[in-house]
């Protein structure tokens, strides 16, 4: 059964923000039986809002939009929806009520303008809205449906998970698509087509194989009509593949690495400390956006400056040897780090981002080290350097696999 998504706002097309909430749509949508057939961004104009609105109710089982459910004169969605259908608005008592009792709980009054959050049509019903004061809709006239979301990605998946993903279980029968992504490393594209084998000739489940920065991703998709047998489909090829790549599979689905590094150092009882140059902190940040991460990162130190590497416990003369961009330098980053925060793993990083090369050494160099009780390692790396964050992106990435690699050995 198909289904549509409508993203609005302004800010959208100015390209001020990123429409992350319809690419969370469209992932999670193939699961409960929606193939998403298109995806429309869409200002804060009422006139072309219901306009694109009307065209999408027409030809398809189920619209969703997301944005546009605010206070305020731009916030349209429920506007939009109304003209579509032909209704009036009116504003629920019961909606009313929950949003009164949601400014009391926030110890304010409702301001006057919010009452548009309480409105309804009769054709519309009221999505509860637990991180949030605007509730959804979820609208359907002639056999059709149109699900309008909140634009704060937050509120939005909240609503999704419990308000929107059961009541579409319920309501769509027909065919479930069911996804596994398997990532790897350190095996070249070409290597895992063919060690993947036969399986790639396979349409159900199809398997995919796509070049990440961080490895090779293989993607089974599989397709049944309930989602028991897509499921079954799954399963065996999912086995098949995590037996033929084993420990070059660092993470499964949406798992980072920072999330998979996480993991295997908490389940060790091992600690971590890092000392970063070119990427100025962001190691570090990566590492701490994973909550439990206390229980493992000691801390980083950005030693950006050479004075700042040597006072941290970086040989001088290695510096002037070999030059702050060097295995040697990294090597020794990541050992002082270990040492002087007292952690069983330490990484260091040095680097060239760029534009400008530095040292003779070409941007996009990057030089990263391990340092563990069983002594030092380090790895060149060379990224394409046309961006600065990206190549400090994938310095991180690949400090951590490589940690992970350590991590795995180890056991
Ligand atoms: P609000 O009550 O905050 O006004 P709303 O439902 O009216 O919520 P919008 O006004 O459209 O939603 O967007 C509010 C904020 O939500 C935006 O400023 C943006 O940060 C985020 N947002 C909106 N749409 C998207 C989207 N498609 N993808 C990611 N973020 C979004
Ligand atoms: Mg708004």
């Amino acid at each position: 059964m198909y289904a549509e998504i409508i993203a609005s706002g302004t800010e959208l097309l100015m390209g001020e923000i990123q429409d992350t909430n319809s690419s969370f749509l469209a992932s999670h949508l193939p699961a409960l039986g929606l193939e998403v057939r298109q995806a429309t961004l869409v200002g804060d104009d009422l006139e072309h809002y219901t306009e694109v609105l009307e065209r999408a109710w027409k030809r398809t089982p189920f619209t969703f939009t997301t944005g546009g459910l605010g206070p305020t004169v731009d916030d349209v969605s429920r506007e939009a929806i109304a003209k579509v259908f032909q209704e009036e608005v009116h504003v629920d008592t019961q909606l009313l009520e929950t949003l009164k009792t949601r400014f009391r709980e926030r110890g304010t009054d409702m301001p006057p303008h919010n009452i548009k959050q309480a409105w309804l049509i009769p054709s519309a019903v009221g999505l509860p809205n637990r991180s949030g004061t605007a509730p959804g809709w979820w609208a359907e006239k002639n056999g059709h449906v149109i699900i309008a979301l909140p634009g704060p990605p937050r509120e939005l998946y909240d609503m999704w998970e419990h308000e929107v993903a059961p009541r579409l279980r319920e309501r769509v029968h027909g065919s479930v698509v069911l996804t596994r992504t398997i990532k790897t490393l350190g095996l070249g594209e070409a290597l895992v087509d063919e060690m993947a084998g036969p399986i790639l000739k396979s349409k159900n489940p199809y398997v995919g194989i796509y070049a990440r920065p961080d490895g090779i991703y293989l993607r089974v998709i599989a397709r049944g009509t309930t989602r028991e047998e897509a499921s079954g489909l799954l399963r065996p090829v999912e086995e098949d593949l995590r037996h033929t790549f084993q420990a070059n599979i660092w993470g499964i689905d949406d798992e980072t690495p920072e999330e998979s590094v996480g993991a295997l150092l908490r389940q060790r009882g091992f600690t971590l400390a890092t000392m970063e140059s070119c990427t100025g902190g962001m190691l570090a940040d990566t590492i701490t956006n994973v909550s439990g991460s206390s229980h493992y990162f000691k801390g980083g130190i950005v030693s950006y400056t050479n004075e700042l590497k040597v006072a941290s416990g970086v040989p001088a003369e290695l510096i002037e040897r070999h030059g702050a961009v060097s295995s040697q330098v990294a090597e020794a980053m990541a050992a002082a780090a270990r040492l002087r925060m007292g952690a069983d793993f330490g990484i260091g990083i040095t680097g060239v981002t760029g534009p400008d090369e530095l040292e003779g050494k070409p941007p996009g160099t990057v030089f990263i080290g391990l340092a563990h009780a069983g002594g030092r390692e380090s790895s060149q790396q060379r990224f394409p350097a046309n961006n600065r964050t990206l190549v400090k992106r994938r310095a991180v990435t690949t400090a951590l696999l490589a940690l992970r690699r350590i991590l795995n050995a180890a056991s």
